[in-house]
């Protein structure tokens, strides 16, 4: 699994370090699956913002057409980290901005999971907390929300229906199956399960609901491999590409004549 981290210039690398590496540690021992990261470091004291239906602020598309632009399959996630006081989706900036809309009486928004919009990957806009456990805590909800997506895209499971087999030993959780079915963002991210907590509502427990991304740990080893393959077909090919430009500039070369040419 790799990620691409697009840090706020704000956030030093302690405070960084303090959230990737529970999130890491939880992921690897729950999965078997290691988390590696790549930090580029931007200015998110200002950027391009939009009013989504909601009238909630949320990131340019523009602004994630450039931080996702030529990723591919080289990572996996992209999760750009804005850091408290320059968040712009909720908090004092953005009751400033809101009311532009005339619908000046909203929370806000402290995340948001952009799956597969645009360049094959996954995009997480992440409000950084000066509190390190509330950003690991934003930065895992988002991620969560993008795994139904990447199964179902890349080997085409359907972890919704790998949930409900597995908790359906239960007769509470048969009964609520059979009323709701199994939806991947809305019980095991949002908590409306009764085997699930809404993840980042309770800040005593960290990492909520974790240890059961072992029932899906498979499908999601199977998923980042496949993006491996695509991820070294793409490299071939460009490889293949290079060497086709090469050759042709090798006979350009060998063509060439001294300043007069070929007639
Ligand atoms: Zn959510």
């Amino acid at each position: 699994m790799k990620c691409l981290v697009y840090k706020d210039s704000s956030i030093s690398d302690k405070r960084l370090q303090a959230v990737l590496t529970p999130f890491t540690n939880n992921i690897k021992k729950y999965t078997d699956i290691t988390p590696a990261f790549t930090v580029e470091q931007r200015f998110f004291n200002n950027y391009a913002y939009v009013f989504d239906n909601d009238y909630d602020v949320r990131p340019a598309p523009s602004l994630i057409a450039e931080l996702t632009r030529g990723i591919g399959y080289t990572h996996d996630h992209v999760f750009m980290f804005v850091d408290e006081p320059n968040w712009l989706s909720a908090g004092e900036k953005f009751d400033a901005i809101q009311k532009k809309t005339g619908h000046n009486k909203k929370k806000g928004i402290w995340g948001t999971n952009y799956s597969y919009a645009g360049n094959s990957t996954h995009f997480h806009y992440c409000r950084f907390d000066t509190e390190s456990v509330k950003a690991l805590e934003t930065m895992y909800h988002e991620w969560s929300h993008s795994l139904d997506s990447l199964c179902s895209t890349e080997v085409a499971i359907n972890i919704n229906s790998l949930m409900e087999s597995y908790l359906d030993r239960e007769p509470l959780y048969r009964a609520y199956h059979n009323a709701n079915g199994f939806r991947w963002d809305r019980d095991f991210v949002h908590g409306a399960h009764p085997a699930f907590a809404y993840i980042g509502r309770d800040p005593k427990r960290v990492m909520e609901n974790v240890e059961t991304l072992s029932v899906i740990a498979e499908p999601l080893q199977k998923a980042y491999a496949q993006r491996r393959k695509l991820e070294s077909m793409t490299r071939k090919v460009s490889m293949l590409e290079t060497i086709i430009k090469l050759q042709r500039k090798v006979r350009e070369l060998l063509n060439r004549k001294n300043g007069v040419g070929r007639v």
